[in-house]
């Protein structure tokens, strides 16, 4: 038996509900398809398996599930030429903990084509300190690059700074040498904030309410992981021929903007999809993690808790009231 968190549905009503319990083998096989089997170190708390655990948002497509849409641990058993047991491996996305069982559980099977290497830079619980929200972030980080966003070339702007892909945009975007605008809504997260490498501050609402198309020219770049007005008005305050890399959905899906600072100031909205990114995309972001990610700010951002303290955490991360990333310690 090993400790699972397990998400269901009523039959009757419709609702999810999550629990700790303890699951078997059998259970894993039954319900699982996958070539590897990973005994799981760590996992960690992102937004979205807040959504899957609260049932705020459909994210889960099958019931019963185990959640956890990230993890980082060693393989036990494989049929996968590429992977043998005692290999140290991550797993982000492709859907695991969503609609496949995922992370929040000491065992998982999943097919080794999902899997990448845990670098050598990193133990399994550095790895899920990044996570899915991390190595997001880094996505983000990668998409300016490919815009030609230099730090020359002006201030960078990081929406929902003080949440998990804002905090590590941040800690990048600053070891990298750019100069970070971070927004907020948590003032008392201002040190924090600066600690990491922000050089400046501001209000999120500043940007969260109906704005005008075109605002004045504020900053070269942005991460924006909150979506709605927000990053509309991220938009509408780019500089020319700057570049957005919109990631999140904080404030909501929608995004009421206008063609303006596209057809007038040439600025590129660059989309980031983590779930199904292609391999070699994954292993470029997970070296430059390694390369560019300064380990003492992500201890810095990052706090330790265990199985049974994830349903609360849940719903602390869709309340908007995690700082930076959560670690779930399994083994
Ligand atoms: P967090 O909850 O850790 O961070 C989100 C932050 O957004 C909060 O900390 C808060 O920052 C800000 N925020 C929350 N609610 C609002 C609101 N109503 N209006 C404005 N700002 C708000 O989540 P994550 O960092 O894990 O994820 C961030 C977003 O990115 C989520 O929407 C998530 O779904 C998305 N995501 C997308 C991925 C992809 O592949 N595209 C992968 C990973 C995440 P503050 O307190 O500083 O204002």
């Amino acid at each position: 038996m090993f400790d699972a968190i397990l998400v269901e549905k009523s039959g009757d009503t419709g609702a999810v509900s999550a629990r700790l319990t303890q699951l078997n083998d059998s259970d894993l096989i039954a319900n699982t398809e996958g070539d590897v089997i990973v005994a799981v170190a760590a996992s960690t708390v992102n937004y979205k398996d807040g959504l899957a655990i609260t049932g705020k948002a459909p994210v889960v497509r099958r019931y019963p599930l185990v959640p956890g849409i990230d993890f980082a641990g060693t393989v036990l058993e494989s049929s996968h030429p590429d992977w043998k047991p005692g290999d140290n491996v991550i797993l982000n996305g492709w859907g695991v903990g969503e609609g496949h069982w995922g992370g929040y559980a000491a065992k998982a099977r999943v097919k080794g084509d999902w899997l990448v290497p845990l670098p050598a830079a990193f133990t399994p619980a550095q790895a899920m300190a990044i996570g899915t929200a991390g190595y997001t972030a880094m996505l983000c980080v990668q998409a300016l690059e490919a815009h030609g966003i230099t730090p020359d070339k002006g201030e960078v702007l990081v929406t929902g700074a003080a949440g998990g892909v804002g905090s590590v945009a941040v800690a990048l975007l600053a070891r990298l040498g750019y100069s970070v605008i971070a927004s907020t809504g948590r003032s008392s997260e201002t040190d924090y904030l600066k600690q990491l490498g922000a050089a400046s501050i501001i209000d999120r609402a500043e940007l969260s309410a109906p704005g005008r198309p075109l605002g004045k020219e504020r900053w070269a770049g942005a991460v924006d992981t909150v979506g709605s007005h927000t990053l509309a008005n991220v938009c509408a305050g780019t500089r020319y021929r700057g570049a957005v890399a919109a990631c999140g959905l904080a404030q909501g899906m929608d995004f009421p903007s206008s063609v303006a600072p596209f057809i007038l100031r040439g600025i590129t909205l660059c989309g980031i999809d983590s779930v199904m990114a292609p391999q070699a995309v994954r292993r470029e972001a997970w070296q430059r993690l390694a390369r560019d990610l300064d380990l003492a700010k992500l201890e810095a951002m990052t706090r330790h808790i265990r199985l049974k303290d994830v349903i609360g955490a849940a719903h602390d991360i869709v309340n908007g009231q995690v700082r930076g990333r959560l670690v779930v310690d399994i083994a």
